[in-house]
């Protein structure tokens, strides 16, 4: 495959370097024994230690080259790995169609075409409807939930266990917060407003506005900008004011709308290569697994960070009209999440995944509503910006 060509070379690179460092070796051992073998047999097997063997990898990516904090979350993942490896795992990064089309990215890693993939498990939902759940679920868990009920609630193993048959190892690699609703060109006053609206919307967001009327596309987001502006599409969502103002969505659409219903801690997934990972000696995965954590923590900081003065440019710069979804809109959607939720479990695996998130749900939703969520309320009531949320900017 073109993607691997450079592999035979760099395997017959290391073939050659451990044929001369076995022929120094054999030479040492030759002189040694000329000399009367003298050395103690430590010091000549600690000398005799092969140099520790190199590994170079391709990881593709559904995001355009350096997409903030999307795109550039995997290459903070390669130099993370490059330097805790002291460069005996190196990984270059590849952009949406630099080697592999967004939506290739899932076979292109299966197939071992690339070692690591970085994108969104929901963009998967056609082979694997529950994928979904690994991204975000409409009116489901936050970002601090989705990373609780990953790492100790069970999510991970069910994860691993759904991708396995892939040849895939999966792995948290990021998330955006609560996202917003969305670019529109007209306001949503009710649901007749959703209907026959043609908007991107991926993962089962999409699924619930086209059981509203609306018809869902799914669009990498190249192709979002292109597509808002020349009528394709009529609306759009893409992440919220960070991601939305490096694009330029505010140029194509005049309305942003809040709050994320759909998208209310979209997950980041990093896939690796089943062989690939099992040829990396312990230490190495234990680095690829911690730095890949870390940069799930790290990109929620940075959107987290970097979120607020990127809306107030919109709203302040561009004169972007703010709007939140009405109350009666928000119930509909809510409504139809509930069905399409339902519809991901078409097999034993998938009940099972869609049972222990939905439990999961419930008992950390019940204990955030009184402490995270009663802590933001009291908060905001309390405070300077009471009513903040209704007047951004
Ligand atoms: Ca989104």
């Amino acid at each position: 495959m073109t993607l691997r060509a450079a592999k035979p070379e760099r395997r017959g690179l290391d073939t050659m370097v451990q044929r001369k460092w076995a022929t120094a070796c054999l030479a040492g051992l030759c002189l040694a024994l000329v000399a009367g073998c003298n050395e103690p047999a430590g010091e000549s097997a600690e000398e005799a230690a092969p140099p520790a063997q190199t590994f170079e990898w391709t990881l593709v990516t559904t995001w355009p080259k350096n997409l903030p904090a999307l795109g550039t979350a995997p290459e903070k993942l390669a130099v993370l790995v490059d330097e805790m490896s002291a460069g005996r795992l190196s990984i270059k990064v590849y952009g949406d169609g630099e080697l592999v089309p967004a939506f290739g990215v899932f076979d292109a890693v299966s197939a071992g075409n690339a070692e690591m993939g970085h994108g969104a498990a929901y963009y998967w939902r056609g082979k694997l409807p529950v994928a979904a759940l690994f991204t975000t679920v409409p009116f489901g868990m936050t970002a601090q939930e989705m990373n609780a009920w990953l790492h100790y609630g069970g999510g991970l193993e069910l994860w691993q266990e759904l991708y396995a048959p892939f040849n895939l190892v999966p792995m948290a690699a990021g998330n955006s917060g609560v996202q917003m609703a969305g670019w529109f060109n007209h306001e949503i006053n009710d649901v007749t407003d959703m209907q026959g609206l043609k908007m991107r919307m991926p993962g089962l967001g999409g699924a619930v506005i086209d059981g509203l009327g609306a018809a869902a596309v799914t669009l990498p987001g190249s192709e979002i900008f292109t597509s808002l502006q020349t009528g394709v599409i009529d609306a759009t969502e893409w992440v919220g004011p960070y991601n939305d103002l490096a694009f330029g969505l505010h140029e194509a659409g005049t309305y942003y709308y809040y709050p994320g219903w759909h998208e209310p801690g979209a997950m980041l997934e990093a896939i690796v290569n089943k062989e690939a990972y099992d040829s990396l000696p312990s230490d190495l995965r234990a680095i690829l697994v911690t730095a890949t954590r870390a940069v799930n923590q790290d990109t929620l900081d940075e959107f987290t960070a970097r979120n607020n003065a990127a809306l107030t440019t919109l709203v302040r710069e561009h004169n972007v009209q703010l709007r939140r979804l009405p109350d009666d809109v928000l119930a509909r959607l809510r409504e139809g999440s509930e069905a399409v939720l339902d519809g991901v479990a078409t097999d034993e695996i998938s009940r099972r995944i869609l049972d222990s998130y939905r439990a999961f749900h419930d008992e950390v939703q019940a204990y955030h509503a009184i402490s995270e969520q009663a802590y933001i309320n009291a908060r905001t009531a309390t405070g300077p910006n009471a009513n903040a949320a209704d007047e951004p900017g």
